[in-house]
């Protein structure tokens, strides 16, 4: 394959980008844009010896699972990458995804696999669903200043205040936000010069609550005339919070860590199931709350609890899941590596009253087998139990290490959430020949329009 052929390509499988991969003679093509079942005309834009990237030309026979994207950016837009396929599709896709991978790189057994797996969990209506958005705000050609998201890869800015995954009260604030900058004439951030003042809106929705929370990201300390931009914003059902983040760097972080307060409180409130959170502008909180119900809710299942048991949530972020378990087990253990999480995470125990939860920051390979080390030496050679373990890791999985300090804890009952199902199956296999086998797996659709796929699976002790 070289650099500028033309080929027809017929899409059998996406990437997590959301990229159509296809074969030609035994070489590999990405095509962006491009989505399984399609026969494409391919511009090859890129040949390296073994694959290559290409940009679809012509569909010669689009996929019949092809649909008109709700959203009119859809195709320009960095945010969704597969929107152009139907909803079912999408789901039939990312279950085979892991399907695949568990069988191919975990090396399970095909008819194992299908035996135990729960159909995908996916979303009755998979639009709206997002409750966090962050809009880089600039200017066009003309001048006018806009609101939107970037482009797949660059900083270009596509104008869009109406984006169909996000909540429909974005479009009134971003209205209200363009507008009294207009009236005050503020301007945009432009990242090439550093020069301009408001470089992003974020905005949070609670899910249960319809708590709304503004955070304008500023170069510079302060927002003229910020009393007109708290009139308007107030004007908005369920304005909770408006502040402004302070970003002086030439980065691609969006948000600053200096927060100032605005206008009301400096947190909105929301709830996971029972369990309540304080969500700041620069808190991590899963953005989907309705499938993070459903995940947390699987969780709960396969982790069986009685109402006795001691469970690790390692990866914990602001022990969401820790505090959703705590509730039906006897203690939880949660690990984490960001310190600001695990401050969030205690203080969340504390407004639900939750005592039976406690915390370590660290890395989970350094804080694990340190507490198993440590409970032997100050126990005369017992080691530490547990009879749960829930690990929730980055892509990359688990360090051995830490799959290894697990087995020696001897759960019963190990629950895997993953986001890449790649390092999901490497990790299961080790687990699975060091005395564990997988009971169920389950698919669990976070972001619909995207690549993404969410898995969470049950191993449990083999009993000798
Ligand atoms: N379970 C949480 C979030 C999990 S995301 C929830 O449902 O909300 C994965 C988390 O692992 C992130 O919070 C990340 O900061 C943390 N992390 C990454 N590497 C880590 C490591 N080596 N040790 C411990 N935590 C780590």
């Amino acid at each position: 394959m070289k650099k500028n052929e033309r080929v027809v390509v017929t899409i059998t499988d996406m990437g997590v980008n959301g990229e159509g991969i296809g074969k030609v003679d035994g070489y590999t093509l990405f095509v962006k844009d491009a989505v399984i079942g399609d026969v494409a005309e391919v511009l090859v834009t890129k040949a390296k010896k073994q694959y290559g990237y290409g940009r679809l030309m012509k569909l010669v026979a689009p996929s019949p699972d092809r649909v008109e994207p709700v959203c009119g950016v859809a195709r320009q837009c960095g945010g969704c990458q597969i929107q152009m396929l139907s909803y079912e599709k999408q789901l039939e896709f990312k279950q085979n995804k892991v399907r695949g991978n568990l069988i191919r790189l975990g090396g399970f057994d095909a008819e194992l696999i299908d035996s135990i797996m729960e159909p995908i969990g996916g979303m009755k209506e998979p639009f709206h669903y997002r409750n966090k958005a962050q809009y880089p705000i600039g200017s066009d050609k003309e001048g006018n200043l806009i609101a939107g998201f970037y482009a797949g890869r660059t900083h270009q800015i596509i104008p869009n205040l109406d984006c169909v995954i996000g909540s429909e009260v974005n479009m009134p604030i971003l209205k209200k936000v363009l507008e009294f900058m207009k009236r005050n004439g503020l301007q945009a951030y432009e990242e090439q010069s550093g020069r301009g003042l408001v470089r992003h809106v974020l905005i949070r929705r609670g899910f249960r609550t319809g708590e709304i929370m503004v955070c304008l990201v500023l170069n510079g300390t302060k927002l003229p005339s910020a009393e007109d931009l708290v009139r308007s914003l107030r004007e908005i059902e369920g304005m909770t919070s408006i502040t402004v983040s302070v970003n002086r760097e030439k980065t691609n972080v969006i948000m600053g860590s200096e927060i100032h307060l605005l206008w009301g409180q400096d947190y909105i409130t929301d709830y996971i199931g029972n369990v309540k959170y304080q969500i700041s502008p620069l808190s991590f909180y899963q953005v989907n709350p309705v499938q993070t119900e459903v995940l947390y809710g699987q969780a709960l299942a396969y982790a069986g609890l009685t109402g006795n048991e001691v469970v690790w949530d390692v990866y914990c972020g602001i022990g969401t899941i820790s505090l959703f378990l705590a509730q039906k087990a006897g203690k939880v253990y949660g690990v984490e590596v960001v310190p600001q999480a695990i401050e969030d995470a205690r203080k969340n125990a504390e407004i639900n009253g939750i005592e039976n939860a406690e915390f370590f920051v660290g890395k989970a390979e350094e804080v694990l087998p340190e507490y198993y080390a440590r409970y032997e030496r100050e126990h005369d050679g017992e080691t530490a139990r547990a009879d749960v373990i829930v690990v929730d890791p980055p892509r990359k999985g688990c360090e051995e290490s830490v799959l290894r300090t697990m087995v020696e804890m001897r759960p019963e009952r190990i629950v895997y959430v993953s986001c890449d199902s790649a390092t999901l199956a490497r990790d299961l296999k080790m687990l699975c020949q060091w005395g564990y086998e997988m009971k169920k797996w389950r698919a669990i659709d976070m972001f619909p329009h995207s690549g993404h796929v969410e898995t969470i699976v049950l191993i449990q002790r083999k009993t000798m």
